[in-house]
């Protein structure tokens, strides 16, 4: 038995009669996040996280038709019994869990194991069947703790402040930079990026607080932004807008930063492997807790990962979707397509 059907408009659940994260427009659409590869437009009615329904108001249109559940609170759509479980991954981000007959299917979307302090942390849920990602699905990807990473950050900040550097980090404007401003409240003042202040304001409009921050333009005075730390998006990487601030350092915020050689690694001064997915020991560790007797592996590297987990006695299949091409992609992408799909 199954809940889920793999068909070309996306994971559909046709007991329920209703699409989760499709990649065509549809009648009815459970988003899992707000990122741009899962939540699309074009969808006649949306379900998602009430802290989802203002980031996918900016970004899909002010008139699409949503609806909201709180985590954890039950509804039935078609005699399928569906509810939202936190995914860890960004703010508003759920798993989908869907029961009918007793047989249990959970949608991952993305997910990450360790509590950015941001979103609400992962939950396992027990399930028959569990569709993961894949993201970082080598066992080359394990990250430092959080505060690990966040002390070395801080590291860097400070020599430049020795130094009169501004400290860009470059980091998707959902999900990203949020964490950071988070990570480094109070370490100094920090200028974010229009499309960053947008969502900032979005996620604050669902009840969630964000630390204080200004917002920069491009030209600013130098006594505005200098021994500074500003948020940008990856779109400015490499670009005059950029190279105008006044003795910038640039770091790249993203799980690519794990292994050397990525391809725009040149242009920036330092790498930090922060990621808002989970790392391979996350990966497993997520999957044998849900005691999912069958395991459907989307986005990342999902051929590797979906023949090591049989190998270690777990039945999964690769799935093809049109997921990943999210935070991490964006900033640098693997090296290769096919390395990384
Ligand atoms: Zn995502
Ligand atoms: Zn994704």
């Amino acid at each position: 038995m199954s809940l889920l059907q793999f068909t070309n408009k996306g994971i559909y659940c046709q007991q329920g009669n209703f699409y989760i994260d499709p990649w065509q427009p549809v009648d009815y659409a459970l988003i899992t996040h707000a990122h741009g590869d899962h939540a699309r437009w074009g969808s006649m009615h949306y379900l998602a996280h009430e802290v989802s329904k203002p980031i996918m108001l900016a970004r899909l249109g002010a008139d699409i038709s949503i609806e909201t559940l709180p985590y954890g609170t039950t509804k039935m759509i078609n005699g399928v019994k569906v509810s939202l479980h936190p995914a860890g991954h960004i703010v508003g981000s759920a798993q989908i869990r869907m029961e009918y007959n007793g047989f249990v299917s959970v949608i991952s979307g993305d997910y990450k194991v360790e509590n950015d302090h941001i979103s609400t942390p992962l939950e396992i849920v027990k399930c028959n069947e569990f569709v993961t990602e894949s993201t970082f699905g080598l066992p080359i990807y394990n990250w430092l703790s959080q505060q690990q990473i966040f002390n070395n950050i801080k590291n860097w900040i400070s020599g430049n402040q020795r130094n009169q550097r501004t400290s860009i980090f470059i980091a998707y404007s959902l999900g990203k930079a949020q964490r950071l401003m988070k990570g480094l409240e109070g370490i100094a003042p920090i200028l974010v990026h229009r499309s960053i202040d947008r969502l900032n304001r979005a996620i604050e409009s669902a009840g969630i607080q964000l630390p204080k921050t200004s917002l920069w333009y491009a030209d600013m005075p130098k006594v505005d932004v200098q021994g500074n730390i500003v948020i940008l998006p990856p779109s400015l990487l490499g670009t005059n807008v950029i190279k105008r601030i006044p003795n910038g350092a640039i770091a790249i915020c993203s799980g690519w930063m794990q292994v050397r050689g990525s391809r725009r690694w040149q242009s920036a001064d330092a790498g930090f492997a922060v990621s808002d997915h989970a790392d391979w020991r996350g990966l497993l560790n997520t999957i044998k807790a849900t005691g999912a007797e069958q395991v459907f592996v989307t986005h990342g590297y999902t051929a590797t990962f979906s023949k090591y987990l049989n190998e270690i006695g777990i039945s999964a299949k690769e799935v093809i979707t049109q997921y990943g091409n999210d935070e991490e992609a964006e900033v640098t992408g693997p090296e290769t397509k096919e390395e990384g799909r």
